[in-house]
């Protein structure tokens, strides 16, 4: 399955909005996936045989459950279902256990969840190697809220792809994520301060959504 990683969606969600632009990207990068999923990819050999390896998680499988190709969803959901038919019996306790071990390994898994972060790796190193290449990168990269917990993290894990500047890209990094996430918690201080009579008729100001952005910031976007 051939999802092209450019440079483009990173020029155009690095901007001044929302809590994390690494979970815009990863949204879209989602859309693209499901919907390879219920058109192409589906009836390709290797990607079926993935599905029936992998399966999908029960939010990616209610993503395509609630799109148009339910035929699609159909057919996959009949080969994975196969798949885990195989691993069912059980005879006596010892050999339950290791089909409980088995089953509970061949559930937890997902396609979509493996398809879409490695995708993601490659935009963390992507960023990285925009920022040592191209200068004018450095201003997009500071132009964003900082990004939520889940991609920081991606961030630094990748950061050597920035070679010789790596040390510049981690104060950057570092010094944003601490500026945002420094600016979130006064925007809380201050939902908070405003249950205080004394404070009624101050206005709340961008407090008034600061809890659902915390949400972005510790735990990324929903996925739907
Ligand atoms: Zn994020
Ligand atoms: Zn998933």
């Amino acid at each position: 399955m051939g999802y092209h990683i450019g440079t483009a969606l990173i020029l155009q969600e690095f901007k001044p909005a929302g809590e994390c632009p690494l979970c815009r990207i990863e949204k879209i990068v989602n859309e693209n996936i499901l919907f390879q999923f219920l058109n192409d990819a589906v009836m390709e050999d290797d990607t079926r045989a993935r599905v029936n390896k992998l399966g999908f998680c029960a939010e990616h499988f209610d993503m395509l459950f609630a799109r148009q190709n339910k035929l699609s969803v159909a057919l996959q959901a009949i080969t994975r279902t196969n798949t885990l038919k195989k691993h069912i019996a059980a005879k006596d306790a010892k050999s339950a256990k290791k089909a409980a071990d088995t089953l509970k390994k061949l559930t937890s898994t997902c396609i979509v969840c493996d398809i879409v972060n490695d995708h993601m790796v490659r935009y963390a190193k992507t960023i990285a190697q925009m920022y040592a290449k191209e200068p004018s990168f450095r201003e997009k990269l500071l132009s964003t809220k900082g990004f939520c917990m889940k991609h920081y993290v991606s961030l630094l894990e990748h950061a050597s792809l920035a070679g010789g500047k790596a040390k510049d890209y981690l104060a950057d990094l570092t010094k944003l994520e601490a500026e945002h996430l420094d600016r979130m918690t006064d925007e809380l201080q201050w939902f908070c301060d405003k249950h205080d009579y004394r404070n009624r008729e101050k206005p709340l100001g961008s407090s008034a959504d600061a809890l659902p952005r915390i949400r972005v910031k510790l735990y990324g976007e929903k996925k739907q």
